[in-house]
């Protein structure tokens, strides 16, 4: 079997195989080809793949390999040069009709981690996961940079310092790794999110929950649901005052296949303290909070005329941690092929629920399309 790790296009800086990854497939029989640079934004030099048993190419003849092992989705051009039936591992993005075109006029086997089921079974896998905590830890550091304060408690002879109050929206990996990172650093945190069983885990990474007292709600699989206006409207209410008095606001909160709930209005900002920082994890998709831009910080000035809160809109938090994002992503790679490769042979089988999950192109065949179809 030939793997391929392709140079991911700019702006993505991670790489979807590391070194460590590439010398235990190569020790296992796969054949696997680098393009060369492939891991030069993650830290990972030529020198490292080539000794770990991966050969260097300047450019993948995509004609030529089974596996295709990515971060970014493949571009339409790409897909459309694979080798029939080619195989390929990653991020899938949005069903744009090219590409879907493309992967169904070859035949592609495509795996998109986003469709991944989130089981105890396919946690291994779990890409989403392991960058949403990558994510989680990152937006901390975004915050703790551009805060005009400490985070702990500092109690110095030049007098005591109080511990930063931070309040993260959103609860999942990433809200989860947030908390406990901004508790390591000796923040007070409370947080908040709608999903019935995030009370608890708020409470078990050392944070207080915020009751909003809204029908928490939640879909199949642990995910949330968009809520109502009228319960949005009671959260609001209900977390504008935690958002006033805090001096951190870190946003993660997600609704799967839709755009990012908006739970922070530019007034709920305003009211911070000048030198305040919210941070958007959501920023790149849709974003949590008003006027946040991916990638930009956005001052809003404060309700009482003076000063102003700098508003985060982050782009690529993983990517911003490249080394240990790319290598968590990898050994995620490494284990979802482990599932689809016996001996040395790559076979699909899609009476697996996870493959029958992550498999979203197969043998011509649209299969979230398909699943899409109603009952005839
Ligand atoms: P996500 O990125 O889809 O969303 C982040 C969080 O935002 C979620 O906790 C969600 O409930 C919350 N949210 C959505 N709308 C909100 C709103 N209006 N107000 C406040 N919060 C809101 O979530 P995720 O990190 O992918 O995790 C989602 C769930 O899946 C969690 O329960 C997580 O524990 C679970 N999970 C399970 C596994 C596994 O068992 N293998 C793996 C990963 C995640």
């Amino acid at each position: 079997m030939t793997l391929a790790v392709p140079r991911e296009p700019v702006p993505e800086t991670r790489v979807a195989l590391v070194p460590e990854v590439v010398r235990a497939l190569t020790r296992g029989g796969t054949r696997v080809l680098v393009e060369r640079g492939a891991g030069a934004r993650a830290t990972f030099s030529d020198a490292q793949y080539a000794e770990a048993g991966a050969e260097l190419v300047d450019a993948v003849d995509l004609d030529a390999v089974d596996v295709v092992a990515h971060v970014s989705p493949l571009p339409a051009a790409a897909l459309g040069r694979l080798r029939e039936g080619a195989l390929t591992i990653g991020m899938i993005g949005p069903p744009e009709p090219d590409r879907v075109a493309a992967a169904l006029g070859r035949r592609i086997t495509a795996l998109g981690f986003e469709r991944l089921p989130r089981t105890s079974r396919a946690q291994a896998m779990d890409a989403l996961s392991s960058q949403a905590f990558v994510a989680g830890y990152r937006c901390v550091l975004e915050a703790a940079v551009r805060l005009p304060r400490f985070f702990p408690l500092a109690m110095t002879a030049a007098g005591t310092v109080p511990p930063a109050r931070v309040v993260v929206l959103g609860v999942g990996v990433a809200g989860l790794q947030a908390i406990a990172t901004a508790r390591r650093l000796g923040a007070v945190v409370q947080a908040n999110d709608i999903r019935p069983d995030s009370a608890e885990e708020v409470r078990s990474v050392g944070a207080t929950f915020i009751d909003v007292g809204v029908d928490r709600r939640e879909a199949s699989g642990g995910y949330a649901r968009d809520l109502r206006e009228d319960d949005a409207a009671r959260q609001r209410a209900a977390l504008a005052p935690h958002i006033a008095a805090a001096d951190v606001l870190i946003t993660t909160a997600g609704v799967p296949g839709r755009p990012a709930p908006r739970l922070v209005t530019t007034d709920m900002v305003a009211a911070m303290r000048p030198g305040s920082v919210v941070v958007d994890m959501a920023a790149a998709t849709g974003g949590n909070v008003e006027g946040s831009r991916p990638g930009e910080d956005v001052l809003v000035p404060c309700a009482d005329g003076f000063g102003a809160v700098t508003v985060v809109g982050l782009d690529s938090p993983a990517g911003a941690l490249a080394a240990d994002a790319s290598s968590m992503y990898a050994q995620n790679v490494k284990a979802l092929l482990g599932l689809l490769v016996r001996d040395g042979e790559i076979a699909v089988d899609l009476d697996d629920d996870i493959l029958d999950g992550v498999v979203v192109t197969h043998d011509g065949v649209d299969r979230v399309a398909h699943r899409a179809q109603p009952p005839r």
